[in-house]
């Protein structure tokens, strides 16, 4: 036999402190659970758990669980470029790994329509979502990061086709997922300045956005429009990173910067940003991030220039207070 007290200690041990009191009367158990960061199979095997003990009450009948949510509404990181080919897909996912390495709770999106890859470069291309009460239930990918990717729902080249609202729309179900306890989305944004990109901005508000550039003039000045994008949009820049900056020949170490050297640090001095870092063009980072193994989960100077601009964006969600 289990009385009231004896089984409201039981709940408090059982859900962590998640509920409260439970009240009884004519027959009825009413309590209200605060299931803030749960996903929603956790949520339900607490909420079975409940009802089983609170039916054992004598007296009771029935259970009623009130279930409320105060956590923070998911807050989004969009990873955005001016124009395809610069590494900002490559710069997503090693970011997410790095953020994940310093304790941020990261999911990943991949929202390039045009050439979803975050499914390759997290190694969770076999893997499938599957829908739980009308939401996706994200897949995992390296370090067990919870990623949706278009890849993990059309079959590659097919989403190229797609116009603007059916985009749109399929974005919309990888953002508004079942992200359980993550507090932090990288979304890996659709190259370019486009129709697509102005919606899915406005429509999803990102947190802030980071701009990849590599250095050389011409991806610049695609940079600068993206930058224009988000302030259109009343989005933070929280900086800008250059990529493929300087590259050391793998056979004599001499450094030489095929496209040019600093243009981002001034882009973002222009456009009073905040320059994030650079990141060298290696092809350990291509090989590795390839291969579904990115270089930011290992040791070694890569891994470091990732950790190091992951470091700025977990300042920075701080100093905002995200
Ligand atoms: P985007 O998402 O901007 O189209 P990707 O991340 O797909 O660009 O990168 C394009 C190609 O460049 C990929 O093959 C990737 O491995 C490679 N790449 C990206 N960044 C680097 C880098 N820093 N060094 C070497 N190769 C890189």
């Amino acid at each position: 036999m289990t009385d009231l007290a004896d089984f409201a200690a039981r709940l408090s041990a059982l859900t962590d402190g998640r509920a409260s009191a439970p009240r009884v009367k004519d027959g009825a158990m009413t309590l209200v659970l605060d299931v803030a960061g749960l996903g929603s199979a956790q949520r339900e095997g607490l909420a079975a758990a409940i009802r089983e003990g609170g039916l054992t009450v004598p007296g009771v009948s029935e259970v009623r669980i009130v279930e409320t949510a105060e956590r923070k509404p998911l807050r989004i990181l969009a990873v955005a470029s001016g124009k395809g080919g610069v590494g900002k897909s490559t710069l997503s996912a090693n970011l997410a790994v790095a953020l994940h390495r310093l304790g941020v709770k990261v999911g990943l999106v991949d929202a390039d329509i045009y050439g979803p890859s975050q499914a390759k470069l997290m190694g969770s291309e076999d893997k499938k979502p599957v829908a739980q009460d009308k939401k996706l239930v994200p897949v995992t990918g390296v370090a067990d990061i919870p990623m949706l990717s278009m890849a993990h729902l059309v079959e590659p080249g097919k989403a190229l086709a797609w116009r603007g609202p059916m985009a749109g729309n399929a974005l919309g179900q990888l953002i508004d997922a079942d992200w359980g306890d993550t507090e932090l989305l990288v979304v890996d944004m659709p190259p370019g300045t486009g129709d697509i990109q102005l919606s899915m901005v406005q429509k999803h508000k990102p947190a802030g956005a980071v701009i990849v550039s590599t250095p050389q003039d011409l991806a610049l000045i695609d940079a600068t429009r993206a930058v224009s994008l988000f302030d259109q949009a009343g989005v933070p820049i929280v900086g800008v990173v250059e990529n493929m900056a300087g590259y050391a020949c793998p056979h004599c170490g001499e450094v030489s910067d095929p496209f040019g050297q600093g243009g981002a640090e001034h882009v973002a001095g222009d456009m009073s940003a905040p320059f994030l870092g650079r990141i060298p063009l290696a092809i350990d980072i291509r090989r590795r991030s390839d291969a579904g193994d990115p270089p930011a989960a290992g040791e070694g100077a890569h891994a470091d220039a990732f950790m190091a601009i992951a470091r700025k964006l977990k300042d920075w969600l701080k100093s905002a207070d995200l």
